[in-house]
């Protein structure tokens, strides 16, 4: 089962009653002031704070791709299918702060997502790469101090995926991106 697909059939048919505005476009280096200076390589996972756990993500958008177990549960198959609350433009989630009351299966990423097996996160997510002791790559926005570098880059869905709005057929959207 798509892990993002469910939630849109029960959206169908459960519309959500909402009325949050989206949330405007901002940019989460605006708190890097408020952190120790290179805290991610000062830090283990579990020893950062909120906001320091906020500032990891790059912002790719990737973990809010549909994704199922592969047939032999061995990886997991991801679609270009993004969650209808994704912003494809900036790849950020339209209501991040309340998603959980309209995404009822958006996954809050902690230590036991980062450590599933097989791997859920794309290989280039920030959490999943310092859990593996590896460093931040040159793209990342904490690295370059500019949050347009991971689509720069192009590691980000920007220009890559399509809402899951607009989608008839997921069967047809199975990617297999070597950033994945
Ligand atoms: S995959 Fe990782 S780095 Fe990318 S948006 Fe998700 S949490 Fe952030
Ligand atoms: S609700 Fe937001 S964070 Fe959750 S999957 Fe959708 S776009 Fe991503």
């Amino acid at each position: 089962m798509f892990r993002r697909i469910y939630s849109f059939v029960y959206n169908l048919f459960n519309k959500p009653n909402y009325d949050w505005p989206e949330e405007d476009q901002y940019n989460p280096l605006e708190k890097l002031s408020e952190v120790e200076p290179y805290f991610w390589e000062k830090k283990s996972l579990s020893e950062m704070n909120d906001t320091e756990w906020e500032l990891l993500c790059d912002g790719c958008g990737k973990c809010c791709l549909a994704k199922r177990d592969a047939e032999d549960k061995q990886s997991v198959e991801f679609t270009n299918v993004a969650c209808r609350m994704l912003d494809l433009n900036n790849c950020r989630c339209k209501i991040y702060e309340h998603r959980k009351k309209v995404i009822h299966d958006c996954i809050k990423i902690d230590i036991g997502v980062i450590k599933e097996v097989p791997r859920w996160l794309p290989k280039t997510c920030a959490y999943w790469l310092l859990y593996n002791d590896k460093k931040l790559p040159v793209w990342h926005p904490l690295i370059t101090n500019n949050i347009e570098t991971v689509h720069e880059a192009g590691v980000s869905v920007k220009n890559r995926a399509i809402s899951e709005s607009d989608v008839k057929n997921i069967e047809k959207h199975i990617v297999n991106w070597d950033d994945l």
